[in-house]
């Protein structure tokens, strides 16, 4: 790589992690050092899925990349930290369901249309014509671009394949291609000792489905008058082997459904089919039969309903190797009992956008720099993202009523308030992480990154 010209970032993958990197690394870049070129495999963006929530920790890090006042106003709410409710629990699975416990957090949850979330995105990016204040870096956006291979030799750039397109080179690659990510295998075939990977190339199904869809609030008014989601920041309706939450998104004009349901002897096999097809609402009603009226309600008004495979990757504990970068759910997709897949892959981004941009990082990257600064990135990201990931499938359980605690009892059974309760507060527990620092951790990479940097250097 010669001084005088920019580091080339290929990001693969324009999902919410790969655009959020993208403005990140921008927004760092005040030394003009990168350009990037994002590459993403279909004709045209668009993000499937209705409601996001995004966490109080991860609009620190979104405030730093300079998106506040275009996101603000997207949010059901205005952030802050205050006490919020962000699920009231309900016991469902019974006709006269009952109130369990609210779950409260500092700044509650900020939830979002994820076509907004995309559109404030790519409202950012550092092309002309957009709202970035700042353009740091050269960006471009390759779309119907879909990476199929890559190599390189040591001192040389990455070259990069794509079905049906002419290859181009790159610095530095990041796969931000999500959980199907073609870019993960080559990664992992690449690694010494590969066959030690073979548990992390596909993902695994969890044996859970999510039905998910969207009603609308008029909609709801007329089937169900006064139902309490109406005026209600979100709720959870608990039950054995399933739970359903609700909350509302694009200004209250319409409420996001999510309803699990999970099948334990199903646990870690491989899903056949599709990952994401449309269903009957009657399928959808089936699966919630004898359930709470106010569930039932709400499912009759999903017009759509759509039926999604919920599937994770194995826990990665390797993120990056020399200029090679995975974030996002191509590392890590976890399940979404937490709502934090994105928000880890937000973090990811973070990091390595400021150990890129970090002021001890030279122009030019000799390959033991880059393969230091991978190992920071790894040290970071890999326990956080294992650590969420494990903590997510304990919140399953809980809110699915399996865990240990709910042993012995079945569908529709009474429960012990207390029995509820505690597993609603450990719930609680599990979301505390909402409202701590990602700074810290930038810290923490930073100093590491300046401790080993010098000598990497030489
Ligand atoms: C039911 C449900 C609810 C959720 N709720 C939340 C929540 O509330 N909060 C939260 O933080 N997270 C939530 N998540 C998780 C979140 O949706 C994901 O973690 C996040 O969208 C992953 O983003 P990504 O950019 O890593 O991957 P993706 O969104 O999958 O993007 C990957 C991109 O790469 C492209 N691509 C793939 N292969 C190639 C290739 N070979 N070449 C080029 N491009 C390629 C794809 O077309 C796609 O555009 C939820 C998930 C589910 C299933």
């Amino acid at each position: 790589m010669s001084q005088d010209r920019r580091v080339r970032v290929a990001i693969v993958g324009a999902g919410i992690v790969g655009l959020t990197f993208a403005i990140a690394l921008n927004e760092f870049d005040r030394d003009h050092k990168f350009a990037i070129d994002i590459y993403e495999a279909t004709p045209e963006l668009s993000e499937i899925g209705a409601g996001i929530n995004v966490w109080p920790r991860t609009w620190e890090i979104l405030k730093q990349f300079g998106l506040e006042d275009t996101l603000t106003p997207c949010f059901d709410h205005a952030p802050d930290l205050e006490p919020r409710i962000i699920f009231g629990v309900r016991k469902g699975d019974q006709k006269d369901g009952f109130k369990v416990h609210d779950i409260i957090g500092n700044g509650g949850a900020l939830r979002i249309h994820r076509a907004d979330f995309q559109r404030s995105l790519l409202k950012h990016l550092p092309l002309p014509g957009t709202a970035a204040t700042k353009m740091n870096s050269l960006c471009a956006v390759h779309l119907s671009h879909r990476l199929i291979n890559y190599s390189y030799t040591n001192a040389g750039p990455i070259t990069l394949n794509f079905e049906g397109k002419p290859s181009t080179t790159c610095d530095i690659l990041i796969g931000a291609d999500g959980i199907k990510s073609s870019l993960r295998p080559m990664f992992l075939n690449r690694l010494p000792n590969p066959q030690r990977y073979d548990k992390f190339r596909e993902p695994v199904w969890s044996g859970t489905v999510a039905y998910r869809g969207l009603v609308s609030r008029e909609d709801l008014e007329k089937v169900y008058p006064g139902h309490r989601i109406l005026d209600h920041p979100g709720l959870m309706y608990t039950g054995k082997s399933r739970y359903t939450v609700m909350y509302p998104v694009s200004g209250g004009n319409f409420i996001n459904v999510v309803a699990i349901v999970h099948d334990t002897s199903k646990d870690t096999t491989v899903w056949k089919g599709p990952w994401k097809t449309d269903v009957t609402q009657a399928e959808f009603f089936e699966q919630y039969t004898g359930w709470d009226e106010e569930v039932q309600a709400l499912i009759r008004c999903v017009k759509q309903p759509t039926k999604w495979a919920l599937q994770s990757l194995n826990h990665l504990d390797v993120f990056a190797k020399g200029r090679v970068f995975l974030m996002g759910d191509s590392a890590h997709a976890m399940l979404p009992h937490l709502g934090a897949g994105a928000s880890v892959g937000i973090e990811d981004a973070y990091i390595l956008a400021s150990l890129l941009t970090h002021h001890s990082t030279p122009r030019v990257l000799s390959t033991h720099y880059i393969n230091h600064l991978a190992s920071v990135y790894n040290t970071i990201r890999v326990p956080r993202a294992i650590s969420m990931a494990k903590s997510t499938i304990d919140t399953g359980y809980l809110c699915n009523l399996e865990a240990p605690i709910y042993e012995g009892y079945k569908p529709g059974d009474e429960i012990p308030m207390d029995l509820l309760v505690e597993g609603a507060r450990t719930i609680e527990r599990n979301w505390s992480w909402t409202t701590t620092n990602a700074s810290e951790d930038r810290w923490r990479a930073e100093e590491l990154l300046g401790r080993g940097g010098e000598m990497a250097m030489l």
